[in-house]
């Protein structure tokens, strides 16, 4: 079911802008006033809830880190799994890395070898914000890379002007709740 235009609106007043974080020229989108405000958590865990209870997902990844709160509350709305992509030296198990280019130098996401304990599971990954790609791209790399069938990308924001989802949906279908 789609979100009526007064919930979104709900959810889009509850993200605060936060100027020149964490470095100048930067707004960021702090969620942690989402977070706070149960109507609007409350809100968006259902629209979440409703819209995937019917794509037969055996599991939710989230990414490092805010993807890991909505993840795993809808991983448990949904009754099946959670798995963590996380930042490299976090996993303690046999892992598998993929490097991505930041704006100045690079990061590294990694996912256990066996995240996935379910053959060829069909997962939605999750993270709060789409931004240049970077980060879901190769979090989207490393599902494959473990057999998995990676269903939908999903993001509560859409930054739309740095044109992420051009690289992220070469992987799967991407669904963003609120687009700027
Ligand atoms: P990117 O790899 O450029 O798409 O960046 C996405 C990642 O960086 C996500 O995990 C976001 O949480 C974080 N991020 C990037 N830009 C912002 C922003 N303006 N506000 C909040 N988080 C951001």
């Amino acid at each position: 079911m789609s979100l009526s235009q007064a919930d979104r609106k709900l959810i889009e007043n509850s993200i605060r802008d936060i100027k020149d974080f964490p470095k100048e020229g930067i707004v960021f989108k702090d969620i942690t006033t989402l977070l706070n405000n149960k109507v609007a958590y409350q809100t968006l865990m259902n629209h979440l809830e409703d819209r995937y209870k019917s794509y037969n997902l055996d599991y939710v990844a989230g990414i490092d880190s805010r993807g890991f709160i909505f993840g795993a509350a809808l991983a448990d709305r949904l009754g099946i799994g959670f798995v963590p992509v996380r930042k490299k030296g976090k996993l303690p198990a046999t892992t598998v890395c993929e490097k991505y280019e930041l704006e100045y130098g690079y990061d590294e996401v990694e996912i256990h070898l066996d995240a996935f304990p379910k053959k060829n599971p069909r997962v939605l990954l999750i993270d709060d914000l789409l931004a240049t790609g970077g980060t879901a791209n190769a979090a989207s790399k490393l599902i494959k890379h473990v057999n998995a069938d990676l269903v939908e990308v999903c993001f509560l924001l859409n930054l739309t002007f740095l044109n992420g989802a051009k690289k992220v949906k070469e992987h799967a279908p991407i669904y963003s709740i609120l687009e700027i």
